[in-house]
């Protein structure tokens, strides 16, 4: 296993990116992606098995992950670029002009490591669903993880698919909500209050399992746990408790850092709380 420090050094070297990035162009979404940079740095500096060098679409014989809530991009391309799917120095170029980083991942660009498209929420846990089914009928015993935003849960069509998931007994996919209570537009219990989440997903079928998604440790227990659920003829899901723009004093507390860049005092402000650890792109 690969040590706690090391993971640790590199989910600061995340958040420099973030703010880095969404401050080069003066939009984006640092909020949710600080919140996120200890499970992307976990599940692919310890948990998944890719071949980021040999990225395929399919990923015959790898674990897939499927980002849903894909406005935190900025947090995905930075652990993407630095587990060697593309050079960091392309980290430059997010949300520009014919760039490969645009805001919402999408896949005609060709970016290695980005299958589906993705920004319109409620849409990714159907995906990570087909694409679980499809390892399935391949005999493919890779796993299939998703991430979701608290908001998107408010969202139709996740619950058709936590339905569907639970009936058909797919039991190869470990999907996380993130769960740090804040939206665009507020707090989520005040837009629309997602109630009893845990029991909801029970209700539904589900595996349920917490995480406290800012104590790296806990995060890799959970994954951990996750993957020794799998196969029991469940889906599972990771309740993971964020705290929206962790890092970063200033973003902490509101959902006013959802998708709003720091400007030149705020970055550097930012980038004091964060130790360059492993070089700025
Ligand atoms: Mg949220």
């Amino acid at each position: 296993m690969t040590d706690i420090k090391s993971l640790e050094k590199l989910t600061t070297q995340v958040r420099r990116d973030i703010v880095r990035m969404v401050h080069a162009v003066n939009s984006g979404h640092p909020g949710g992606s600080l919140g996120c940079a200890e499970f992307f740095v976990a599940l692919y500096g310890e948990v998944l098995k890719y071949n980021p060098k040999k990225f395929t679409i399919d990923g015959k014989g790898e674990d897939l992950f499927f980002l849903s809530n894909g406005h935190i991009s900025p947090v995905w391309y930075s652990v993407l670029a630095r587990s060697g799917y593309f050079d960091v120095a392309e980290l430059k170029t997010f949300r520009k002009l014919n760039s490969r980083l645009q805001g919402h991942p999408t896949t005609h660009e060709g970016l290695p490591g980005i299958r589906v498209a993705s920004g319109s929420l409620g849409q990714g846990l159907s995906v990570a669903l087909g694409a679980a089914l499809a390892k399935k009928l391949n005999n493919d015993d890779r796993l299939v993880y998703s991430l979701h935003g608290d908001g998107e849960l408010q969202e139709g069509q996740i619950w058709e698919a936590a339905m569907y998931a639970a009936a058909n007994k797919v039991d190869n996919i470990i999907s996380t909500v993130d769960y740090n209570g804040r939206q665009i537009d507020g707090d989520v219990e005040d837009v629309l209050d997602l109630g009893d989440l845990d029991n909801k997903w029970t209700a539904f079928g589900w595996d349920v399992l917490h995480s406290d998604g800012n104590d790296m440790t806990d995060v890799l227990k959970t994954l951990a746990k996750a993957k020794e659920h799998t196969g029991k003829g469940k889906p599972i899901m990771i309740i993971m408790r964020t705290e929206m723009g962790h890092g970063v004093d200033y973003m902490m507390g509101s959902h006013s850092w959802h998708g709003v860049a720091p400007n030149d005092d705020q970055l550097e402000k930012a980038l004091a709380q964060n130790e360059e650890t492993l070089g700025d792109y």
